[in-house]
This record gives C-alpha cells, sequence and structure tokens, in this order.
C-alpha cells in the first residue's frame, strides 16, 4: 500500500487577508474541510482516486460559497452555465460536460459521460438531454441563484467586461457575501492510481457560448498515472492556451521534473508570461501534491496517509 493523499482547491484569485473577516475564513476553512473528509474517507476505506475526486467535489458543488453548480455566476443573459470534467489516470478515460444548465452535481453529469456514453466531451442541451436520459438529479433556476453572483453579474452586465469571480472591484460586497472560487480536487489512491476533477460556472458575464478550461481535457483538468493529476482554477484561456494541466504531465514525462518544479514552471513561468492569473494543485504517483499560485491567494487543502495535512487561503 503506498502513500495516498487528496488535494483540493476552492478557487483561485485576489483573496487577500485585510478584505477577510474571521467568520469568512471559518466559513471556507469549514467548507474546505468538509469536501477534504469527503475524498479522503474514500481513500481511507480503499476506495479509487476518482470516486474520492467525485465525493469531494459534489460537496464543494452542493456549497453556495464557492462558484460550482450552486452559487453559479451568470452569463450576459442572466443564465448560470456550468463546466466540469473528471479523468481517470489509470485508464486515461474522461468525461466533460460545458453549458449545462439545472444540473444539480455537474461533476456526476461527467462522470456518467465517461463511464456511460462512448464519448469524452458533452454541450449545452445535448448534454441536458443525456442527464435527463441517464436520470441526473436537476434542480429549478433557484436553487442555483445566490444575490451576491447576481448583483455581481448586474454590476457588469452591460459592459463587454468578463471577470473572475473574485476581481478587485467586487471585492468588498463579495466579502461581504461570502462566496466564490471553482472548485477542483486531485487524488492518488492506495494502489498508486490518479484521478483528477474540475467543477465551475465559469467567469461572469460570459456570452457567445464562452468555454473555460475548467472542462477541456489537458488545459484545466488532466490525470495520467505516469505523471500526475491536475487541477486548475484562475483565468481559464490562458490555462488554454498554456495547455497548463497536460504541460505539467509533459515536464514530468519528458524532462524529469518533480511534480513541484512542473507546476511551478507552468504557473510561475509560462502563465505569467501571457499575464495568466491563478493556479492550480497537483498530485503524483507517490502521493506527494503540490499547491502552486501566482494570485494573493488560493483556497486550498491537503491531506495525506502520512499524517500532513493543511487547509490554507493566502500565500
Ligand atoms: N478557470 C475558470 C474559467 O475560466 C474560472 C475559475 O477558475 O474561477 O472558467
Amino acid at each position: 500500500m503506498g502513500r495516498f493523499t487528496l488535494v483540493i482547491h476552492g478557487g483561485a484569485g485576489t483573496i487577500l487577508k485585510s478584505d477577510m473577516t474571521p467568520e469568512l475564513e471559518q466559513a471556507y476553512a469549514q467548507a474546505l474541510g468538509e469536501g477534504l473528509e469527503a475524498g479522503y474517507g474514500v481513500l481511507e476505506e480503499g476506495g479509487s482516486a476518482i470516486n474520492a475526486v467525485k465525493a469531494a467535489i459534489v460537496i464543494l458543488e452542493d456549497n453556495i460559497l464557492f462558484n460550482a453548480a450552486r452559487g453559479s455566476v451568470f452569463t450576459k443573459k442572466g443564465l448560470q452555465e456550468m463546466d466540469a470534467a473528471i479523468m481517470d489516470g489509470s485508464t486515461l478515460a474522461a468525461g466533460a460536460i460545458t453549458g449545462v444548465r439545472n444540473v444539480r452535481n455537474p461533476i456526476e453529469l461527467a462522470m456518467e459521460v465517461m463511464r456511460n456514453s462512448n464519448h469524452v466531451f458533452l454541450s449545452g442541451k445535448g448534454a441536458g438531454d443525456y442527464a435527463i436520459k441517464q436520470g441526473i438529479k436537476l434542480e429549478p433556476d433557484e436553487y442555483f441563484f445566490s444575490q451576491f453572483r447576481y448583483n455581481q453579474w448586474r454590476a457588469i452586465r452591460d459592459s463587454d467586461t468578463y471577470s473572475l469571480d473574485h476581481t478587485h472591484q467586487e471585492l468588498e460586497e463579495l466579502m461581504k457575501d461570502k462566496k466564490f472560487g471553482t472548485v477542483g480536487a486531485v487524488a492518488c489512491d492506495q494502489q498508486g492510481n490518479i484521478a483528477a476533477a474540475t467543477s465551475t460556472g465559469g467567469m461572469t458575464n460570459k456570452k457567445y457560448g464562452r468555454i473555460g478550461d475548467s472542462p477541456i481535457i489537458g488545459a484545466g483538468t488532466y490525470a495520467n498515472n505516469k505523471t500526475c493529476g491536475i487541477s486548475c482554477t484562475g483565468h481559464g484561456e490562458m490555462f488554454i492556451r498554456t495547455v497548463a494541466a497536460h504541460t505539467v504531465s509533459c515536464l514530468m514525462e519528458f524532462k524529469g521534473y518533480t511534480l513541484q518544479q512542473a507546476c511551478e514552471d507552468v504557473v510561475l513561468q509560462r502563465l505569467v508570461e501571457i499575464k495568466g492569473e491563478g493556479g492550480m494543485i497537483g498530485v503524483d504517483k507517490d502521493g506527494n501534491h503540490a499547491m502552486v499560485f501566482n494570485s494573493a491567494g488560493m483556497y486550498r487543502a491537503f491531506r495525506s496517509s502520512d499524517g500532513s495535512s493543511d487547509i490554507a487561503i493566502y500565500s
């Protein structure tokens, strides 16, 4: 039995201690702790990495603090359209969905796509039809609504701007209402199998069916037993352009980098060069973990079978 590890994130961005209240910090720490325990519990019982990352993501999706499923940001048209992806590093099987509405847990739908659809990536209405056919749980619009996200969208809906769910000008209001963050999880199980998953509402005021990095295999989400599992968060366009998650894997496979070195290369150099703000979490097959970001903060947590664990927000 090897070392097993779970790592999660709840989004990266302009997250400053000076803007936080103790109550808000506590709420985030608790939410991250719940996600961590749900996923780590699966690993501890000998469960698979893929089931562990899914279990962690479901808990985070259900929490209105995060920009994923319930609490997702609004599009230009005032809708909530969600993206998610999951990947099993032991088989390179993957499932992803984009632009789905009313699906309670987009990660469940991504898992269903991976396991039963014969496809990897479904979008929009087709993905919704598939959810209905497979009996995936749906919820009415009200379930996903949060006043804060709505206000955040209203402030920029008449402009051409789109934004991360935690931009500076929104920060004060955002802190008051205690919500932000795409969510992600990566795990290495007792057998050394690796998995990764990411779920998001994307960026506020997105339009024309904009798709971020989160559901794109290799950009925001990637897992391969040979190298690592990665889940990203940040300005998705730059993570797509750097093929961020897969580049980490390539640096490990072809250049012999450690997980930490490879994550730093992508996040602190390649992304910075094109002004790509954000971060990523990773695990390797030996249960090592990385949590690297170039923004002021990233909601993050990990727990490993060697007894180490941490929940952190700032740099
Ligand atoms: N990466 C996500 C996107 O671009 C947003 C985020 O991580 O908050 O859709």
